[in-house]
C-alpha cells in the first residue's frame, strides 16, 4: 500500500497554490469526473468553455422549486478564469480575511508572491463622480494576464491525477483513505481545496451524521441602461469591462462591473437575435452587476439516502438598494432597471458551515469536533468568514498560500 504524504483534492486556484508548495510525495485530484452532465443548467460563461455533454463539472445539483443550480467546475482553474480573470487586492479598509492574517502587512506581503506568479494587469482609474454621501470611482479592473491553470505552477515531481474524490475514512492517526471514482488512495495528511460547493459534498458524502451544510454567496444584480450620449467608458477598445466602485462615507458600499455586449451571456433564445444585432445594441446599450455590501444568498444543501436538496436565503436584502438606480441617474448614467438575480449567480462562495447534531461549525471547527485535526485540512475559500465586494480569487490564494506555509513549517 503506497502512503502519500499529502493529497490536495481540488484543482482550483486555491489547490493550486497549495500543491505547488508541497514536497515530493504528494498528488493533486483535480476533480474531474467520470459521469457525464449536461451543462445546460450552468452559467453562460462557463458553457463557453466545455461541451453541452461535460466531465468538466464535479458535482451539480439544481433546486426544482427555486428554480437555481450550484456547480464546480473541474480541471480548468476551478472557477476562475471566468468574466474576464479580474484580480484584485483588497485594501485595508476594505473587508479582508482578518481572522487569518492578523497583520495587513502579512496579506499584503502573500498578495505580492502571488503576483510573482500569476501577474496581472494594473488597474487604471478613469474618471471619479461625487454626489451625495456617494462617491463614484470609475476604473478599468486589473486583469490576470494569463488563466489560472496547472502549467503555472506545477513542478513534474508530483502527481497530478484526473479524479474526483468521493469520500474519506480515517483508518488510523495519520491514515486517511480516500476513496475516488476511479481508485483508493492512502494518505497522511489530506487538504481539502475543492472549494465550498467541492468540499461540502466531500464532507456530506463522508459523513452521514451531518444534517446540512451552508455557505455564503455574495447576491449579485443585473441592471440594464441606455447610453445614447456614446460614452467612451462603456465601449472603450481597451478593456471588456467597466467597474465602478461605490463607496458611501468613504466605505465600499457596492461594486459594479459594466460588460460589453457579448451574446454568450444571454439564454439561447435571445443569443441568436443579439448575434445578428449586437453592432447595433452596442451602440447605447449596457448592462452588468452590481452586488451591494453585505447582500448575501446563504445556500443550503440537505442531503437523505445519498441524494442532494438545494435551498436558499435571501439574507440583509435591502429594499433601498432598488431604488439606486436613481443616484446613478444623477451622476448621468441612465439605469433602466436593477434586478434581483436567481441564487448561486454570485459566485463569491465562501464560509462553509456544517450542521452536526444540529450544532453548527465552520469547517476547520467541524473537523477538530470530529478529532481530525492532525489529518484533515482546508486552506481554500470555504473557511472564509466573510469577504469584500470585490472578485476575491486572489485573497483566497494569498490565504492558502500563508496558510501551507505554516502547515509546512509544522509538519
Ligand atoms: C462566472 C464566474 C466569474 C468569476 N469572476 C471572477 C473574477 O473576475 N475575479 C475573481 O477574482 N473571481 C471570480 N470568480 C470567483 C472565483 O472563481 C472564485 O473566487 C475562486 O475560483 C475560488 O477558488 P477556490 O480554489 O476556493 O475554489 P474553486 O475555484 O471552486 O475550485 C474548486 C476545485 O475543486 C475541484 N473539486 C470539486 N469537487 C471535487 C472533488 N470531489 N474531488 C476533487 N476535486 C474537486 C474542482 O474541480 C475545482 O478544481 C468568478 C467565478 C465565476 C463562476
Amino acid at each position: 500500500m503506497y502512503i502519500f504524504d499529502n493529497i490536495v483534492a481540488g484543482s482550483g486556484p486555491s489547490g493550486l497554490v497549495v500543491f505547488s508548495n508541497l514536497k515530493k510525495k504528494s498528488m493533486l485530484l483535480t476533480g474531474e469526473t467520470l459521469k457525464k452532465v449536461n451543462s445546460s443548467n450552468i452559467h453562460p460563461k462557463i458553457k463557453l468553455e466545455v461541451d453541452g455533454k461535460t466531465n468538466k463539472i464535479s458535482d451539480l445539483v439544481n433546486s426544482k422549486k427555486n428554480k437555481f443550480s450550484i456547480f464546480s467546475t473541474a480541471n480548468i482553474g476551478g472557477l476562475s478564469n471566468y468574466w474576464g480573470a479580474q484580480f484584485y487586492n483588497y485594501n485595508i479598509d476594505d473587508i479582508w480575511p482578518r481572522k487569518i492574517f492578523k497583520k495587513f502587512k502579512v496579506y499584503q506581503k502573500n498578495l505580492r508572491e502571488i503576483d510573482l506568479i500569476y501577474p496581472a494587469k494594473k488597474e487604471g482609474k478613469i474618471e471619479s463622480l461625487k454626489y451625495n454621501k456617494f462617491f463614484f470611482n470609475q476604473v478599468s479592473p486589473p486583469i490576470l494576464k494569463k488563466k489560472i491553470r496547472f502549467s503555472n505552477t506545477v513542478k513534474n515531481s508530483k502527481k497530478i491525477i484526473n479524479d474526483r474524490v468521493v469520500n474519506f475514512l480515517k483508518i488510523k492517526k495519520n491514515l486517511i483513505k480516500v476513496n475516488t471514482e476511479k481508485n483508493i488512495y492512502y494518505c497522511k495528511k489530506l487538504i481539502l481545496c475543492a472549494g465550498p460547493i467541492g468540499n461540502a459534498f466531500i464532507l456530506l458524502r463522508s459523513f452521514n451524521k451531518i444534517k446540512y451544510v451552508t455557505f455564503k454567496d455574495h447576491n449579485p444584480r443585473l441592471f440594464f441602461g441606455l447610453d445614447f450620449k456614446k460614452k467612451k467608458i462603456f465601449n472603450s477598445k481597451k478593456t471588456e469591462v467597466t467597474n465602478f466602485h461605490i463607496k458611501k462615507n468613504k466605505k465600499l458600499f457596492a461594486f459594479c462591473i459594466f460588460y460589453k455586449i457579448n451574446p454568450y451571456h444571454f439564454n439561447k433564445h435571445l443569443r441568436s437575435i443579439i448575434k445578428i444585432s449586437k453592432y447595433f445594441f452596442s451602440k447605447f446599450l449596457f448592462y452588468g452587476q452590481i452586488w451591494f455590501k453585505d447582500e448575501y444568498n446563504e445556500i443550503k444543501i440537505n442531503q437523505s439516502n445519498n441524494i442532494f436538496f438545494l435551498s436558499a436565503n435571501n439574507f440583509n436584502k435591502n429594499k433601498f438598494y432598488n431604488n439606486f438606480k436613481e443616484d446613478f441617474n444623477k451622476i448621468k448614467i441612465k439605469i433602466l432597471k436593477i434586478v434581483n438575480l436567481n441564487f448561486g449567480y454570485g459566485y463569491h462562495y465562501h464560509c462553509l458551515k456544517i450542521n452536526l447534531s444540529n450544532k453548527i461549525y465552520p469547517i476547520n471547527k467541524f473537523i477538530k469536533k470530529l478529532k481530525l485535526q492532525n489529518e484533515i485540512f482546508c486552506f481554500d475559500s470555504s473557511i472564509i468568514d466573510k469577504i469584500d465586494l470585490k472578485p476575491p480569487t486572489k485573497t483566497f490564494m494569498a490565504t492558502s498560500k500563508f496558510l501551507v506555509k505554516n502547515f509546512l513549517n509544522k509538519n
